[in-house]
This record gives structure tokens, C-alpha cells and sequence, in this order.
């Protein structure tokens, strides 16, 4: 008998009543999952899209793979999910520019006035960059609890003896930081903002796909893909959790709830929890807000920018828009550059066109190539601040939030109802290896116990197949 069949004989009481329901079926509430039935307990996953990942999203299409969500490990060291990747058999190249750093490999920097800068031009300003992270890290340190990331940086830039060319050079870089490394404009995110930004060891990104991590951990595991769950009722005595799925609503019974779902989701009405968090959950999760990132990628049939450099930056009043490309040729096999509309240029091209956002992005390109700019073969524009089950890339803290407030989402409520997902993750919040990491905490906290993360990529992770992905 197959697994689908013996799930078919099994009594609908079976069907609705588990020890944990694990909202959503990207890394986190997979991560908790697969803990969970590898621990023996019976899970199911209730996830709204049609397929696994949720934020992680591989685009497969005429041979040629694409990550329209996230793409990088920022950082191989000591890092769970490159464990993870590679004992699943993930192919990986390393593509170390994924952190916004000025200098950590070949650049082509184009100054103000559209020529590219000598080495050792690019070199200083480089330098200078550093000099004003150095300077930083203790004007942070001091600021305000109401402090922006602004005003952090306007006050290390105060400290340093340079002309106002040079200032605003570094200016306009910690704009361009905040806005793609957090998708937030530099006034709406917190002076911590950018606090555990720190990335250990090479970057990699995944040629084949980074879509393979979520579908090989969701592997056994009982998903209810196309179940958009509505409401959470939560008492001492276990959770109720109701979605609409295909056939009609469905209401699933457990001991706990693993709740993954994206802060934007969270803080919707149309995704409720009864009763309402208490505090100091309810309070984080007003602080952190869903950011505007978009990627855009471009490829062309042949390359006109120089072989030998990760990326591409502009500088100067043209920058304001677009301002960094980055060189996918090597990963993506054909050449493609990947730009990101990031904050206040992610919120203006909602309403344009794909053609519209192609045509901004060449008049830049022009502006640096000349006539050597081709008209792309093949365009992608993502669209997440428009997608219900995502509202936005990821979450940043706006001004006024804490550190804390990443972790306080997490604290168990009433002992059944945990949120787990990338924004409840203090270390290294906004990414896959938060994720990680928050549904492995979670699913420790179900269970009451240690579990080593290891479980998940060695063969004690084996889970008994309740019932194939459907
Ligand atoms: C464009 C982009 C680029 C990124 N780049 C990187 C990167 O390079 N490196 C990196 O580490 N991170 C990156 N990230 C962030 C990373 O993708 C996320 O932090 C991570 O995937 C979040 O995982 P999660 O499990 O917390 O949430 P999700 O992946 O969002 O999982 C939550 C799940 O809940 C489901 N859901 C939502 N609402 C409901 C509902 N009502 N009922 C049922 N299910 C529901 C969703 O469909 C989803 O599957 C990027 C994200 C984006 C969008």
C-alpha cells in the first residue's frame, strides 16, 4: 500500500488531530517539522501556496534555474544551512558581494560623472568606508533608543576630517546599504538596524537552485499545500487551527502550533490569532515592519561589461534609483546581471511595467557602457510586496525597536502557540539561516528538550512518510 493509500484509510479524526500543527512550509516551519516527526511526534504542515519554500523560490525555466528569493549564504563558516546544503548534495558557487561589502571582491565602481575609477580610486573610497564602519560601531553603541540609522551615520560621518565630496560619496554607500541589505530606507530603520550584518567566511550561491533545501527537508513530511490558514484559537488545552484548503474549510486539533507565517501576514487581518498576543510578543511584532525588495534580473546575449569583476556600482546623483548590478554570468551560465529595487525605488516601480523597469535600468547602464548595452533576452521583475503570503521581502526594525525584539516574538505563548520564521531570529535575522535556526528552536521548545540541528541532514532525520506533499 502506498503511502497516499494508507492515508486515504485512515479516519478523518486522524486526519485533523496531531501533536503539532507547523504553519507554513518554508525553512522554518519545515525545520520544526522535520524535528518534530523525527522525534516521533505526528505534525502537519498547513501551507498557503502551491508548493514548498515559501521565501526560498527557484524559477525553472528552459533549462535556466533562477532564485527569485533568497539566493545567497551570507557566509559558509560554522553555518547550518551550508552544512545542510552540502549533505543534501547542493551544488554551490561562491559569489562573496552578497553583503553590500565595498572591497570584499573585484568591483567596477563608476564615479559621479559615469567613468569607472582607477584601483586605487576605488581603493580609497573602499578605505573610507571602513573608516566610517570603525567609527560606527561605538556612535551606534551610544545612541538613542528613538535613534535611525541616519542619524547614526551622520554622526560618524561628522567624526571624520574629510571634504563634503568625500562625505557624501560615503553617504550615499550607507543609503545604498540599508536599502539592500534591509530593503528600508536609511530614516525608517533603527540604528541597530544593521547590527548582525556580520558574514563569516565566504558567500555561496546555489547554481541548481536554492529551492532543493525546502523540498529535500519537506521529503516525507505530511504538507497541506493550497490551505490558506484564516484564524488560531489557542488555550491551555491545545490550539485550533482553520484553513481553507481546495475542498473547503478545515479545522485541525493539536497540542501546539508552530506558526512560520511572514510578520506581514501576522500583522494582516486577514490572519488571526485568538486570543490576541499577549505582550512582550504583541509589542515586537508592531516594531518590526515587511520591507519593499525586489530583484530584476536582466540577461543579455552577450556581455558588455568587463569579465573580471563580481558587480557593478555607480555612484553619484543617477545612483539614487539603480546603483548596483551583479555579474550572475558564472552561476547562471549565460550572461545576466541581477539589480535589486531596494526601499524607496522597490515602493516607486510597484505600479510600473516590466518594460518600464527594463528601460530605467538600461538608461543607467548606457550611461556607463555606451551603445555596447544590448536590449535583454530575457527579463524577470519580482513582485513580493504584491504577494499575500509574503508582504514584503523580510522584516526590519523600525526606528524605536530593539535588538530584543526579534527574539521576544519568539517567547512561547500559553506554552502551545510558538511563532517561529526569519524575523524572530536575533543573530542573524532576515535570512535563511534565521529561519533555520528559529524552527529548530522551536521545535526543541515543543518537545521540551535538546534536539542537535544535525538531525535534520543525518539518517536519524528519516521521517516515518505519514503522507507524500499534496
Ligand atoms: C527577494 C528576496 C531575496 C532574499 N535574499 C536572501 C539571501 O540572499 N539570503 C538569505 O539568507 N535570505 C534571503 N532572503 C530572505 C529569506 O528568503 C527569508 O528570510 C526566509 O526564506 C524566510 O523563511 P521563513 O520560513 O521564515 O518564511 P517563509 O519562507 O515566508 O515561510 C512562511 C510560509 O508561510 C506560508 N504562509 C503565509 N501565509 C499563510 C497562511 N495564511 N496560511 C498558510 N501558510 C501561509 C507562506 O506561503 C510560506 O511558505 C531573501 C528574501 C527575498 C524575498
Amino acid at each position: 500500500m502506498s503511502a497516499s493509500d494508507e492515508a486515504s484509510t485512515q479516519s478523518p479524526e486522524a486526519d485533523t488531530r496531531f501533536d503539532t500543527v507547523v504553519v507554513g512550509a518554508g525553512v522554518a516551519g519545515l525545520v520544526a517539522a522535520r524535528l518534530l516527526a523525527a522525534a516521533g511526534r505526528t505534525v502537519v504542515v498547513v501551507e498557503a501556496r502551491d508548493r514548498v519554500g515559501g521565501r526560498v523560490s527557484t524559477e525553472r525555466r528552459d533549462g535556466r534555474v533562477t532564485d527569485l528569493g533568497a539566493s545567497w549564504v551570507h557566509g559558509v563558516n560554522d553555518s547550518a544551512v551550508a552544512a545542510a546544503a552540502d549533505a543534501f548534495g547542493m551544488r554551490t558557487v561562491e559569489f562573496t558581494v552578497g553583503g553590500y561589502q565595498p572591497d570584499s571582491r573585484p568591483i567596477a565602481y563608476y564615479g559621479p560623472d559615469g567613468e569607472r575609477l582607477s584601483d586605487a580610486e576605488a581603493r580609497g573610497f573602499a578605505e573610507d568606508v571602513h573608516a566610517l564602519d570603525a567609527t560606527l560601531l561605538g556612535v551606534v553603541a551610544e545612541s538613542a533608543p528613538d535613534a535611525s540609522y541616519r542619524d547614526v551615520t551622520e554622526a560618524a560621518l561628522a567624526l571624520q576630517d574629510w571634504d563634503a565630496e568625500r562625505v557624501q560619496r560615503v553617504r550615499e554607500y550607507l543609503e545604498h546599504r540599508s536599502e539592500e541589505q534591509y530593503g528600508a530606507w536609511i530614516e525608517d530603520l533603527a540604528a541597530h538596524g544593521l547590527d548582525d550584518d556580520a558574514i563569516d567566511g565566504d558567500e555561496v550561491v546555489f547554481p541548481d537552485g536554492y529551492d532543493v533545501l525546502p523540498r529535500r527537508l519537506a521529503e516525507g513530511l505530511d504538507v497541506r499545500l493550497e490551505h490558506v490558514v484564516k484564524g488560531v484559537r489557542w488555550s491551555a488545552d491545545g490550539v485550533e487551527v482553520t484553513a481553507q484548503g481546495p475542498m473547503g474549510e478545515v479545522v485541525l486539533h493539536a497540542g501546539s502550533v508552530v506558526v512560520t507565517v511572514p510578520v506581514g501576514v501576522l500583522q494582516s487581518e486577514e490572519f488571526t490569532i485568538d486570543p490576541p498576543l499577549p505582550e512582550p510578543v504583541a509589542g515586537a511584532l508592531s516594531r518590526l515592519r515587511m520591507n519593499a525588495f525586489e530583484k530584476v534580473f536582466l540577461r543579455f546575449e552577450r556581455r558588455f561589461w568587463d569579465e573580471d569583476v563580481y558587480a557593478i556600482r555607480q555612484q553619484g546623483q543617477e545612483s539614487r534609483r539603480w546603483h548596483s548590478w551583479y555579474d550572475l554570468t558564472t552561476a547562471h551560465g549565460s550572461p545576466t546581471l541581477l539589480t535589486f529595487a531596494a526601499g524607496p525605488t522597490a515602493v516607486e516601480i510597484r505600479d510600473w511595467d516590466e518594460s518600464r523597469v527594463v528601460e530605467s535600468n538600461l538608461e543607467q547602464l548606457r550611461r556607463l557602457f555606451g551603445d555596447r548595452v544590448e536590449e535583454p533576452t530575457e527579463v524577470h521583475v519580482t513582485r513580493w510586496q504584491d504577494d499575500p503570503f509574503s508582504r514584503g521581502s523580510y522584516a526590519y526594525m523600525t526606528v524605536g525597536s530593539t535588538t530584543d525584539d526579534d527574539d521576544a516574538l519568539a517567547i512561547p505563548v500559553g506554552g502551545v502557540l510558538h511563532l517561529a520564521g526569519e524575523a524572530t531570529w536575533t543573530d542573524d535575522p532576515a535570512t535563511v539561516t534565521a529561519a533555520f535556526h528559529s524552527g529548530h528552536r522551536a521545535a526543541e521548545r515543543v518537545l521540551g528538550q535538546s534536539i542537535p540541528i544535525e538531525t535534520l541532514w543525518r539518517d536519524e532525520s528519516a521521517v516515518p512518510v505519514v503522507n507524500p506533499v499534496r
